[in-house]
């Protein structure tokens, strides 16, 4: 039995409920547009703001499919513009229609009606290779598809859009779990190794407090102010672990930037030299020598803290004399601290500026893993670089910024 307008229209409805997207809708109206007029070719076309885009087609033989023209110059734009269909029974009698587009194609006449009449996303044509009218029944009907195909393409739509509110949603949810786990175990790692890393400088002060105590007798000053200078290094040592773990958390989230100024580097580096002073071990001294200009721009706050923190490490691991060295050039402000001690293991050296990392052979020394990673931070905030060449003789941390 031959299938009426209404099954047609039955079958389209339940298949088009089913499109998942744009390309579904027009594989099954330009079918159905095709079947409901007995035309010989059927174009799907969308507005693409002031351009028709002929999407899809299904024709006896090749029409527009894939270009655009501008809504002025097709009738695809005049039914979209005009918000009407067009019948035309003889293209080349219409001053609608560009003869040329048409001329390489089967085309005499044709019936185009607009997809959503109120405001028109697109059009659907229909073409015939001989003269020919559609009954007002048949156009009806291909108007009735054009207002379905309208409500699939918006029901596709509203879809894709919540779809993606779902993914983007899902995605801020997971960030903010991810973060908050992060923060769970910086949590965790800050506890076990404030416990851990306080015990020293906490067990220094309280006996150099005790012992500060007993010595009462005016003679006995020397033996209370060295205690005093412990107390202070101690407190001071606290402090740094403090500002670190503070500095982690704001270099991570971003808001840290660089405050550059002019000052002069040699004179920083000297004094460098001096607050690390209270740590050297015995026999060990720290050599510093500067070549070149003395004046920089750059973050003095930080240059302060990337200098200690290399300068420690070097007198931490290591028992021998240390070298400070300083160079500027025209192109470039070089800083290098090397040691003679234990080196970093090289299978781990590709690590040793990730956070908390701390190397296989510093377990016996205090140390947070910290350090290396906000210098990191610090020197590529300036537009700077660091490596480091490591052996077990010692290592060299390189610094570099552009002048
Ligand atoms: P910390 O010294 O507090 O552990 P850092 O971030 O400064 O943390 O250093 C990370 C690790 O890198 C250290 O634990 C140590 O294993 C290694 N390291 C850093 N500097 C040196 C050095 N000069 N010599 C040997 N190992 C070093």
């Amino acid at each position: 039995m031959a299938e009426t307008t209404t099954d047609i229209f039955v079958n389209t409805v339940q298949a088009l409920s089913l499109a998942k997207d744009l390309e579904g809708v027009m594989r099954i109206v330009r079918r159905v547009a095709r079947e409901l007029t007995g035309a010989d070719g059927a174009t799907f076309v969308l507005r693409d703001k002031d351009q028709c885009y002929y999407a899809d087609e299904d024709a006896i033989s090749p029409l527009w499919k894939g270009s655009r023209f501008p809504l002025e110059s097709c009738i695809s734009g005049w039914v979209m513009i005009h918000k009407e269909p067009a019948l035309i029974r003889d293209i080349y009698e219409d001053s609608r229609i560009p003869a040329e587009a048409y001329r390489p194609t089967f085309v005499k006449s044709l019936a185009m009606v607009p997809i959503r009449k109120l405001d028109p996303i697109g059009a659907i044509g229909n073409y015939w290779a001989n003269q020919h009218t559609p009954t007002p029944e048949q156009l009806r009907a291909l108007q009735a598809l054009a207002d379905i195909t309208a409500v699939s393409i918006e029901n596709i739509n509203i879809r894709n859009t919540l779809e993606q509110e779902v993914k983007d949603r899902t995605r801020a949810l997971s960030e903010s779990l991810i973060r908050e786990k992060e923060l769970g175990t910086l949590k965790s790692i800050f506890v076990s190794m404030a416990s851990h890393e306080f015990r020293t400088p906490l067990g220094a002060i309280l006996s150099s407090v005790t012992l500060a105590e007993k010595y009462t007798a005016t003679e006995q000053q020397d033996k209370r102010e060295k205690h005093y200078r412990r107390i202070k290094s101690s407190v001071r040592n606290l402090i740094d672990i403090l500002n670190d773990f503070l500095s982690i958390d704001k270099l991570e989230a971003g808001t840290i930037v660089a405050d550059m100024e002019r000052f002069d580097l040699q004179a920083l580096l000297q004094d460098n030299v001096e607050e690390v002073e209270g740590m050297r071990k015995e026999n060990q001294s720290i050599r510093f020598t500067h070549t070149g200009p003395v004046t920089v721009c750059l973050d003095r706050k930080m240059m302060r803290n990337i200098v200690l923190n290399l300068l420690s490490n070097a007198v931490k691991y290591s028992e021998r004399d240390i070298e400070l060295v300083s160079l500027i050039n025209e192109r470039e402000i070089l800083i290098t601290v090397t040691d003679h001690g234990i080196g970093i293991p090289e299978a781990q050296q590709d690590k040793i500026f990730s956070k908390f990392f701390r190397a296989s052979n510093s377990s016996s020394m205090q140390g947070t893993g910290l350090g290396l990673n906000i210098v990191k931070h610090y020197v590529n905030l300036q537009g700077g670089n660091i490596d480091f060449t490591s052996s077990p003789e010692g290592t060299t941390f390189r610094v570099r910024f552009p002048r």
